[in-house]
This record gives C-alpha cells, sequence and structure tokens, in this order.
C-alpha cells in the first residue's frame, strides 16, 4: 500500500507549527498554473509532512478529492507503513543527491478503491529549501490485475531484484534494491568486496547457467552478507541480453553460523582453540609440516593439584587461574606454536623446529618457568606447577591422534615420577600401556574365573607373642602372571567399578574363615580393608549384616579398616555408615595413620576402635619418631586400641613394645599367609 492512500480526517490548519498559514508560504498556484493545462494528474507531495501540496484537476479527480483544500488536508502518513516511509525517504535522498527521476506503476486508494498509474517521481524543491516530489501520473489501464499484483509485489518485496547489462551496468532496480546501493549508477563488479566473488558470477553465466552464491557487499550500511541470485535473461525493453539478479540479506544467518563455529572450535573459558579444533586444524598443521620437511613436539600440560585448589578456593578462582594460565602459555609460545585447552586442567602446545630433538628442553624451560610463578588469584598466592608429557612429530608418529596419546602417556610418566617435570615418550610406555589394557581385560573375568584369594597375616600380642588376629589381604593368581599384588588390581578395581563386588568377596572369604577357625578353638579377630568406593554403596552395612548372620559370625570378631583419606571431604555420609557398622557390632580400625593429614580431630569425630601406626613411622630411625611418640599418647589418652605395623626388626619390636603399644603386624612374625600356611602358624603356637 503506497503512501498517498486512506483518505482521513485530518487537521493540517494549525496544531503543527510546520503547517502554519498552510502550504501557501511554500509555493505560490500561480506557479503551477501551467501544469492545469496537462491532461495528465500532477501533484506535488510533501514528503516530510506526508501531504499533497498541490494537485491539478485531473489528479483531484484520481483522489476523489471534492476541492484542493479538501485534499491538502489529507493526513497521508497516519496510516503509512514503516516500508513506504522508508522508501520515501530513499527518494528524497536520491532526488536530492543524484536528481533522479524514477518511473513506477503505484496503486492510490482514494476512498478505499484501488487505482492504478504509472507515475514519474522527481525531485521538486520548495520555497523553504526542502525537497519534495512532483508526481505526474499516467493511468494504467492497459494493465491485468495479476500483472498490476505483480508491480505491487516487486516494489514491496524485500527482495533486492536489479537487472544489468553484461557489462554490469545497472539497467533497473526494485526499490529494495535501490535502498541498498551505495549509488543509483552503481554497477555489479562495484557492489562485491571480492574481486574474484565477480569472476566466478562471470562464469557460471557465461556458462550459460544461473548460480546462487553467498556473497559480501557493500551497502549503505556497511559491507553485509547477501545471498546472490544470478540468472542469464533478456531485457524486455531493449532485447539485449542481460543479468537478473536477485539478493537476500542473510548477514544474521552467516553471523549466528560464524558464532556457532567459533563456539564449536573454542574453549568458550580460555578461547583457545579446544580439541575438536586440535584434531581437524593440527592435522592439517602437520601436514604442511611434513611436506615442508620440518619437525614437532606435542606437548600436553596437566597441571598439578589442580583439584585441590579448585576445592579449596572455589571454581570461580579455578576458572580464574586456568584463563590466567592459558595467557601464559599463549606468552610463553611463538605465534605459530598452537596452543589449545584439551579440557579441565589439560592443555596442549604443537612446537615446530627444525630440529625439535634440540628444541624441547628449552620449550620445557620456558613454559615450566612461566607457569612456576606465583599467581595472584582472589588476594591468593597460588603456585601452580606442571606434569608435561612429550611427543615427537615425525619420530613418534605421523598423525595427530596417536601424537596426542603418545604425549598423554608421557604425561602420565610425569605424574608418577613426581609431577612437576617433563617426560618425553618412549616406545615402553606405550608397551606399559598395552599391558595395563589387556591387564585390565582380564580382571573383569577375574571373580567369575575365581582367581582371587585372600591371605593372612598374623596380628601379634607385644608382651605375649601370641596370634591375637590375622588381617585379610586379597591376591590375584594369573593364570600368566602368577600372584599380582593388590597395589596394582586395587586402584584398577576401583577404576573399572569392580571393587564394591571385589570388596565383598573379601568380606565374605573372611568371615567364613574366622567360622571356619574359631569352630577348631583359633576365635581371632579378622580385620578386612575397606576401600573409600564402598562407602557410597547405600546397601554395604545390610549386606554386610546378612553375610555375618549367614556364617553365623559374631559381628565382634571383624574389624574393618579405613583410611584417612576416606573420611575427608564429604563428612556427613562416612559418619552414618561407620555409625551403622558399629551399631551391627562390627569394630572399626583407621588404617595407615599418619601418611595422610594425620587429623587428630578424625579420632574423636568418629567411632574408632583401633589405630594402625602405618609402617613408616616404625621403620624410621629412633630419631625421627616424635610424631609416633604424640600419637601412640594420644591414643592411650583416647583409649584407642594402637596396632604397630610393618615391624621387621627385633629393635622395632623394642621400641613398639616400650610404647606400651599392644599389637603388632609385620615381616618380623610372619608376612601374609595363604591359609594353609597361616594354619600351620596357628597350630605351632598352640603347641
Ligand atoms: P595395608 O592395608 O596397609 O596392608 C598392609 C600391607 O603391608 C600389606 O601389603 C602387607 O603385605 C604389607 N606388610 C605387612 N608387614 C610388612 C612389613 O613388615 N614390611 C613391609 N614392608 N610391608 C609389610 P599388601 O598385601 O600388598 O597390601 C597392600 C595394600 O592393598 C593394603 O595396604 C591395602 O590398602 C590394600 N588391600 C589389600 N587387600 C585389600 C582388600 O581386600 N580390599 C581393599 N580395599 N584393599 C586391600
Ligand atoms: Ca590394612
Ligand atoms: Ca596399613
Amino acid at each position: 500500500m503506497l503512501p498517498p492512500v486512506q483518505p482521513t480526517a485530518s487537521d493540517v490548519s494549525s496544531a503543527s507549527p510546520l503547517h502554519s498559514g498552510g502550504p501557501d508560504h511554500l509555493f505560490s498556484s500561480r506557479d503551477y498554473a501551467a501544469l492545469e493545462l496537462i491532461s495528465q494528474p500532477v501533484w506535488i507531495f510533501d514528503l516530510d509532512h506526508r501531504h499533497v501540496l498541490w494537485a491539478n484537476t485531473p489528479a483531484l479527480q484520481i483522489w476523489k478529492a471534492p476541492s484542493l483544500e479538501e485534499l491538502q488536508a489529507r493526513d497521508l502518513g497516519c496510516d503509512m507503513s514503516s516500508t513506504v516511509a522508508r522508501r520515501l525517504a530513499q527518494y528524497q535522498r536520491d532526488f536530492v543527491a543524484h536528481d533522479a527521476v524514477f518511473a513506477e506503476q503505484w496503486t492510490l486508494y482514494p476512498a478505499g478503491e484501488a487505482v492504478s498509474l504509472n507515475v514519474r517521481f522527481s525531485g521538486h524543491r520548495l520555497a523553504d529549501g526542502r525537497m519534495a516530489m512532483l508526481c505526474e501520473g499516467r493511468p494504467a489501464h492497459a494493465h491485468t490485475p495479476d500483472s498490476v499484483r505483480a508491480v505491487e509485489a516487486l516494489l514491496h518485496t524485500t527482495l533486492m531484484i536489479s537487472l544489468y547489462d553484461l557489462e554490469g551496468r545497472p539497467l533497473y532496480r526494485n526499490p529494495a534494491a535501490r535502498d541498498s546501493t551505495c549509488r543509483p549508477d552503481e554497477c555489479l563488479p562495484e557492489r562485491l568486496v571480492e574481486a574474484e566473488d565477480m569472476a566466478l558470477l562471470h562464469e557460471t553465466l557465461s556458462n550459460g547457467g544461473g548460480t546462487s552464491l553467498t556473497l559480501r557487499v557493500h551497502t549503505p550500511q556497511g559491507v553485509r552478507w547477501h545471498e546472490v541470485t544470478a540468472r542469464r535473461c533478456r531485457d524486455a525493453v531493449s532485447g539485449q541480453d542481460a543479468v537478473l539478479v536477485s539478493e537476500a540479506d542473510v548477514t544474521a544467518i552467516k553471523d549466528t553460523e560464524a558464532r556457532a563455529q567459533h563456539l564449536a572450535l573454542h574453549d568458550p573459558l580460555t578461547g583457545l582453540p579446544n580439541r575438536t579444533q586440535v584434531m581437524a586444524r593440527f592435522a592439517d598443521a602437520l601436514r604442511e609440516l611434513g611436506a615442508a620437511g620440518a619437525e614437532a613436539a606435542v606437548v600436553f600440560i596437566d597441571l598439578d593439584n589442580f583439584k585441590d585448589i579448585n576445592d579449596t578456593l572455589g571454581h570461580a578462582a579455578g576458572d580464574e587461574l586456568l584463563v590466567r594460565v592459558a595467557r601464559r602459555l599463549r606468552d610463553a609460545t611463538r605465534t605459530e606454536d598452537l596452543v589449545a585447552r584439551l579440557g579441565g586442567d589439560e592443555f596442549m602446545i604443537l612446537l615446530r623446529a627444525s630440529n625439535i630433538r634440540g628444541d624441547v628442553d628449552h620449550a620445557y624451560r620456558r613454559i615450566a618457568t612461566s607457569l612456576t610463578a606465583p599467581l595472584d588469584v582472589r588476594g591468593i598466592e597460588v603456585r601452580i606447577t606442571p606434569s608435561i608429557g612429550i611427543s615427537l612429530y615425525p619420530e613418534h608418529a605421523g598423525d595427530i591422534e596417536t601424537l596426542l596419546r603418545h604425549a598423554d602417556l608421557a604425561m602420565y610418566g610425569a605424574k608418577a615420577e613426581g609431577r612437576n617435570r617433563m617426560v618425553l615418550y618412549t616406545e615402553s610406555m606405550g608397551m606399559a600401556l598395552r599391558a595395563r589394557t589387556s591387564l585390565e581385560a582380564e580382571l573383569r573375568l577375574a571373580l567369575e574365573r575365581g582367581e582371587f584369594e585372600v591371605h593372612y597375616q598374623p596380628r601379634m600380642a607385644v608382651r605375649k607373642r601370641s596370634i591375637l588376629g590375622a588381617e585379610a589381604l586379597v591376591r590375584w593368581r594369573h593364570p600368566v602372571h602368577g600372584l599380582v599384588g593388590p597395589d596394582v588390581f586395587i586402584p584398577m578395581s576401583e577404576r573399572l567399578g569392580l571393587i564394591g563386588r571385589l570388596g565383598m568377596f573379601v568380606f565374605e572369604t573372611a568371615v567364613r574363615q574366622q567360622t571356619e577357625w574359631a569352630a577348631r578353638g583359633h576365635d581371632l579377630q579378622i580385620s578386612v580393608n575397606l576401600s573409600p568406593l564402598q562407602l557410597a554403596d547405600p546397601h554395604l552395612v545390610t549386606r554386610m549384616a546378612a553375610v555375618l548372620a549367614r556364617f553365623g559370625c559374631p559381628p565382634s570378631r571383624i574389624e574393618l579398616e579405613v583410611t584417612e583419606s576416606m573420611l575427608l571431604g564429604h563428612e556427613e555420609r562416612p559418619i552414618a555408615v561407620l555409625q551403622a557398622i558399629q551399631a551391627l557390632g562390627m569394630s572399626i580400625a583407621l588404617d595407615d595413620f599418619g601418611t595422610g593429614y594425620s587429623n587428630l580431630a578424625y579420632l574423636q569425630r568418629y567411632p574408632l576402635h583401633t589405630l594402625k601406626i602405618d609402617k613408616t613411622f616404625i621403620q624410621a630411625p629412633d630419631a625421627d619418631r616424635p610424631l609416633a611418640e604424640m600419637i601412640v599418647s594420644l591414643c592411650r589418652l583416647l583409649k584407642l586400641n594402637v596396632v604397630a605395623e610393618g615391624v621387621e626388626t627385633s629393635e622395632q619390636l623394642d621400641w613398639v613394645a616400650g610404647r606400651e603399644i599392644a599389637e603388632y603386624q609385620g615381616y618380623h612374625f610372619s608376612p601374609p599367609l595363604p591359609v594353609p600356611r597361616f594354619e600351620a602358624l596357628l597350630e605351632e603356637a598352640a603347641v
């Protein structure tokens, strides 16, 4: 719908200061007397105030106006759509800047009735200097309703439609296209930001075809993305070959696309490339290096104890730290080195060099020095150290996946060697990994295959040197490797989620053993180790109660050994479980005491009966035992039963006896033994 449209009652005469005195001050009707002689409708439209300023008699008829005054009084802007308003503003600018003339088919709606006519628009300067529009109409009787609608659609669509000759000079533009050009005579090549795009368009068009491309285009709003569809056609006026171009603005879509792509390829926290990008882009980088005969190192960086910082200072501080680390890594590397965050506290760098082996040490020192400098995180001075694993291209592998896996393995090596160091990948690490992987697969089947057995180590009374009890210690009788120790497979079972079933197997075996020996006159207290993960099982205590009942074992004859780490952190749950264990009648020992946090507060907070002093204290030279001394006296105060672990020599046993510790365990009397040998020991002792 067009501007000089619905006749509406309006007030021109007084209210607005712009109109005060009516339009007469802008021109004199005499100026237009000549136009009255023309049989075509002619009128002047005030673009700023959206009123007809003057109209000849044929125009008054078209407008169905009884008088010029009535037409002048109509407010033609009140129902104007925003597209029409924008278009009129554009016309005005074009009149001012380029003296433009347009011919278009317009449809007016005087008295609500549609009247189509061809209108020639040109600029008309008013007495006050403003630019108005001179409209000269010719009725468009010849048009069919469809062609009238087609023209309307072309005028109103936001799709930019232009016709160019083969040199790219404009022959026609619809209003939307005009709106998006910087100059009326702008040629197609001038519109495109990239010169190659024009070549591309040319090529497809000269093959006679059409094409649709998403291109960057100059517009008065700046550079925009347009979906440009072009095809060869004929100019309906001249009959010459021409190009019909339609354009739609897809900048919003392109921007969203670019944002989504950025998100998919970058770590939102640090802005570094993420693992996905590493896999894609680093692969390309390696190919380039390979082609250039250059070498590279994949540097895998894991921050030591980052979890502790996160836990103690909070996640926000942890995030801040990661951002600072990312910046330090960028600063410590050259621009051609690629830095990425793989996730969590893991980063990687791809270093390029002509002789990488010679460069690795230097690079490590640079990275380590920059990372270990103290950092202020929210007012707290934090020191972080990295464990770094490195694999070399092309020496260790030719693809990024394998290089990353190797570097990761080497990083684990650095952790195992005590952290805060760099380890270079070696073949044997790969073999160790393969061995570990196959062992894990076998561990999953070991329980069904009955490959676990429980050994017992005597718990001795210090004074009488008699056997008071035994600690149940599990072993894996591997069909190929022989007896495998728990230090190897307990952590594995925990990681693989097998520890619950394995723990119950040991508990059940120990309970059955207790009742069997008791029936033969050896009523020993048997202690069983508990993994921290078992405490999370809500059915743990009921299962244990069922086992005890099934074998008729008095709960007091079973002790469960827990470690300090198990009691740290999540406070509520362990206390509840330990209390349930105690309520059932079993006793609880704190294992390896002194190796962890040695938080004496636990001794009071938890329902403990026994404290096992770790072997490192017992085996330490006399002078180094003050902490052990203190623990012993504290236990005496708290009336806890104390067990000395790892007694290997008679000197150590003497020291234990001198501290009035009641019980000990250790190689001095016996290592853990399989059942028949333990029974032999029992028989001997009984004699
Ligand atoms: P732990 O609970 O501290 O067990 C004592 C460990 O010290 C045993 O090693 C034992 O053989 C060793 N030992 C005993 N006397 C001496 C000595 O005089 N000198 C030295 N150097 N060592 C001595 P083992 O059997 O290899 O067990 C290692 C760890 O595996 C255990 O440490 C325990 O934490 C864990 N473990 C063993 N069996 C189980 C189990 O059934 N369940 C769970 N969750 N953990 C278990
Ligand atoms: Ca133990
Ligand atoms: Ca222990």
